[in-house]
Parts: C-alpha cells; structure tokens; sequence
C-alpha cells in the first residue's frame, strides 16, 4: 500500500496536513511514535498571530499581511528565511479563517498585543481560553471523521527511524514498532516531527555550553533532525537561539521546568512591576528589573552565569497589592499562600529569616548578596539607580522573611532547524530538493519563521498554515 502523503508526526502541522489533505480526497498515512495524536499542542500556549482576520475586523483593528510583515521585520531585523517568513504571514489569516470555520472558541480579549514578546504594533495574536488545547479540540472532530471513513490511517506507537528511496525518490518511512522494523511507503512524505527542546544530548551538539532548561513538550526529541541530517539535510539558524525567561525547576538540576504549572512573571515589567531585585550567581545585579522589553532582558540573561538568576524579595513585597489591588506574586496565578507554601517545599523558591540564611539556602556569596541588597535600599530611598537606571523603587528588601526564586533562561521551542526552500523541499548541501521529502513546522526551527526574535504566534501559526499547504498541494 503506497499512501498519497505519508506523514511523520501527528502533532501541530502534522495534523493540519493529514485533515487536509484527506478531505482533498488523497490516502494519508500518519506516523506516530507517541499513543496519542496533537504534539505539542497539548502544552502550548498557542498564541497565534495574523494580519487582516475577521475578529480584527469586527473590532475595528486595522491590519493587513504588508502590515504583519513589515512588523516582523522591524522586531527581527529582516532576519530568518524571508521567503518562508512571506509565506508563513500570507498563509495566516486564511489559517485562522479556517479554524473559524471549524468552530474554534477564541478568547474575548483577542487579539491583543502580547508583551512576553517584543510587542507587535498592532493587536494580531489571537489565542482560544485553553490554549493550544483550544485548536486541538476543533482539529480533532475532523481528525475522527477522516480516520473513521479510512482516509487518515494513523499508525500510532511507531518509531520513524530511517527513510529509503526507489529511484533517487524517497518513498519509504521506516518505523520501530515493539521492536519489530515496519517499512511504510509513500508518494510524498512529509516531515513534521517537531523540534529537539527534549533531547539534551543533540542540544548540546547544535548549542555547546549553553544550558538547557526546558519545558518542550517530551516527544520533540529530534529525530527528525537527526534522520534528515543523516540523509543530507541541513541545520541552520541555531544561532539566532534565544530563550524564554521565568521557568522554575521542580527538581534542582532536572533540566525540565513547566511552563504551564511554575513560571515566574519575568518576561516584561508590563503586567508586573517588580517589587525584587534579580541577581545571579555572585549575588549581584545586572538588569534594571523594570526593563519592559523582553528580548533586552533575555539577551542579558544569557550573559549571566548557568543562564540563571534568583528573584529576591521581603514579606513586605510578598504581601503588597499592586497599583490595581492585585497581589500578582512573582509566580504566575499563584496567591501569597501558594507562595508560602511553595517555599516550605524549598525547591526554587526559598524562605529564610536572614539575609544570610537566604544566601545559606541558596548558595549565593552572602558577603555580595548582603551588599547587593544594601546598595538597592539605598536606591529605593533615594529613588535613583546609578548602576542600571531601575525607576520602579518602591520597595526595599527589609522585612523577614525574606525569599529567593531560582529562576532559568528555558527552552520553549527550538530556533535551528533543518533547511527547506520556499516549496517545504527539503534541501542537501547543494541546495537541491531531495525528491519526494518535504518538512513543516518545529522541525524548520523557529529561526526560520520568526528570525532572530520571537514574534508572537510565528511557530504554531506556521506550523499549521504549511501543514495546511502541504496538504493543499502535494498529490
Ligand atoms: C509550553 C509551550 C508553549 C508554546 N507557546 C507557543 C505560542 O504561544 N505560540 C507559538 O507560536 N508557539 C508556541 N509554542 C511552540 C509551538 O507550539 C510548536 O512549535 C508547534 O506546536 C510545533 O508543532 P509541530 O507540528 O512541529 O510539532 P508537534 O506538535 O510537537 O508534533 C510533532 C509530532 O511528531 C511526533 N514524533 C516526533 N518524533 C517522532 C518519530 N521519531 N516518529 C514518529 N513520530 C514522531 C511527536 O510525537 C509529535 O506528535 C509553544 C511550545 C511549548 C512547548
């Protein structure tokens, strides 16, 4: 049996490709390692972006694809696959009217301008109440639909391993599967294994020395990468890297963090102003903690030792309602009691009666932390920051308990990712399409849809708007 497309990956692009197709009429085949379909969909915050959609309109919000594009490339520099970059705005809008379509639910706040990024100039990410689960709910009906008539077969539990040819074409998907070896073929076979956040070893290999802290969903492993690499293909875009700011790891030294369940307010100053400081490793500062834009903070965050820094604060901060009357701790959606009782399990978050017995706990030069702390109440006084120009002063570090929040520059999607020309071709090392072989979504790297910044909603956007085009096109 030869499928028309035979896809690797029942995830974010993966799917879209499958639905797609398949209601074109075509024999999918879909290979799945994991015993459930939707990847990182079920962990993503699926934010979306796209230039000229129909909630725009109905707001009144002026936008458009020239206008999406040119945004992009002010917060990126012009960088990335500019053809892909193109491509990924223009198919935006048609990929949000088509989940309009499929009856998706989006949150009564969207779109809006999202700030944990460097901030688009228009409101054009749009998201649905569950997150990205929220995309998976609408996909999965027409999934069903599709497996139950026989036009998706999914071959859940397999293990892409390697690819083969006929005739200088690859045809063949090969797969572990309970150990056996199983060989699926196709016509066209399409590549959509997601990204290499959970694979600590090709990490290393692409980004030496930097540490990785991730909370990428577990299957992005990167075997994809590994197999195309193998085959010919190409790594490019690792170092446009960048990480997300603000995971706390539950075990000291595990590497993972979650992004859904403990993360810190320390993207922007824009939804939090910060009532600590920040200091790293030697228990000093090196950020003014109200800087807004997230990718100044991020880029010095790299600059610290381990990519790591502690939050610091008081009982008085702990407890102090914002300018709105909100407590908004430093941990997202958590009340001061949640905080406290995070900090009576002494993972990332600390509690001591002392300065010194915070340093104690936390391993930082106490001299240092002590001065540090010193120095930042003498500001808070004087209302001025000689070292890093800090604004927001208005609360010194004083009262007991005092606290310390580890927190680590991490991995929410990968920037490398494996080259493609503007048809999702994937390339040699001449720059040729291997024939038969095409790629979407995380596995192209981040870097290429969204450049050397994150703009908001350019991986999952992507992700699904070149699965759809795949699916579209190919026969
Ligand atoms: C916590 C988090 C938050 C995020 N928030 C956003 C956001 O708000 N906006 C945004 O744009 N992006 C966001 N992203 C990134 C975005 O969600 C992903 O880049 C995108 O969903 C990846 O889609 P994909 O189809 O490439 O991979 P996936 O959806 O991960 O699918 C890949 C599939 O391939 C399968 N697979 C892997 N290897 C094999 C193999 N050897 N054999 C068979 N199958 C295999 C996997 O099991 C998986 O089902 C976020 C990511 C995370 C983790």
């Amino acid at each position: 049996m030869t499928y028309d497309i035979l896809i690797v990956g029942a995830g974010t692009a993966g799917m879209s490709c499958a639905i797609t197709a398949a209601e074109r009429g075509l024999k999918v085949g879909v290979i799945e390692k994991s015993d459930h379909v939707g990847g990182a969909l079920h962990w993503s915050g699926g934010h979306m972006s796209a230039g000229g959609t129909r909630l725009q309109r109905e707001k009144g919000i002026e936008d458009s694809i020239e206008k999406h594009l040119a945004d992009i490339y002010r917060i990126n520099n012009k960088s990335g696959d500019l053809d892909l970059v193109e491509k990924a705005v223009k198919e935006a809008p048609k990929t949000i009217a088509w989940l309009d379509d499929l009856g998706m639910q989006w949150s009564p706040e969207c779109p809006r301008i999202i700030y944990g990024h460097v901030a688009y100039d228009t409101a054009r990410t749009i998201y649905g109440p569950e997150k990205a689960l929220s995309i998976l709910k609408v996909l999965l009906p027409k999934w069903k639909a599709q497996v139950s008539n026989g036009s998706i077969e999914c071959h859940l539990e397999n293990t892409f391993v390697g690819l083969g040819k006929t005739d200088g074409r690859y045809d063949t998907v090969i797969c572990t599967a309970e150990d056996k070896e199983v060989r699926f073929r196709g016509k066209n076979i399409v590549i959509t294994s997601g990204g290499y956040g959970s694979n600590p070893a090709y990490f290393q290999q692409k980004h030496p020395g930097i540490p990785l802290v991730s909370s990428c969903y577990p299957t992005a492993t990167a075997d994809g990468h590994v197999i195309l690499e193998q085959q010919g293909g190409q790594f490019r875009f690792g170092e446009f890297h960048l990480p997300s700011l603000g995971g706390m790891e539950e075990e000291e030294g595990s590497g993972r963090v979650d992004f859904n369940k403990a993360w810190a307010m320390v993207l922007t100053s824009v939804y939090r102003q910060p009532r600590d400081i920040y200091v790293n490793a030697l228990g000093e500062r090196f950020i003014r903690e109200d800087e807004a834009n997230p990718e100044i903070r991020e880029l010095t965050t790299m600059q610290q030792p381990d990519w790591c820094f502690w939050v610091v604060f008081d009982e008085m901060a702990l407890n102090a309602p914002d300018e709105n009357g909100n407590h908004n701790p430093i941990i997202i959606g958590r009340t001061v009691a949640e905080m406290k009782e995070e900090a009576r399990k002494e993972n990332a978050l600390c509690m001591a009666g002392s300065i010194e017995q915070l340093a104690e706990k936390t391993g930082l030069p106490a001299d240092n932390l002590l001065k540090t702390i010193s120095n930042y109440n003498d500001m808070v006084r004087t209302k001025i920051d000689p070292d890093f120009g800090r604004n927001y002063l208005e609360h010194p570090i004083a009262q007991a308990p005092f606290y310390a929040l580890k927190v680590h520059a991490s991995v929410l999607v990968t920037f490398g990712g494996i080259k493609v020309n503007s048809e999702l071709q994937v390339l040699n090392a001449e720059g040729n399409p291997m024939p038969g072989l095409y790629a979407a979504g995380e596995v192209l790297g981040l870097g290429a849809t969204s450049g050397s910044s994150f703009c908001s909603g350019m991986a999952i956007t992507p992700a699904l708007g070149f699965g759809r085009v795949l699916g579209r096109t190919l026969s």
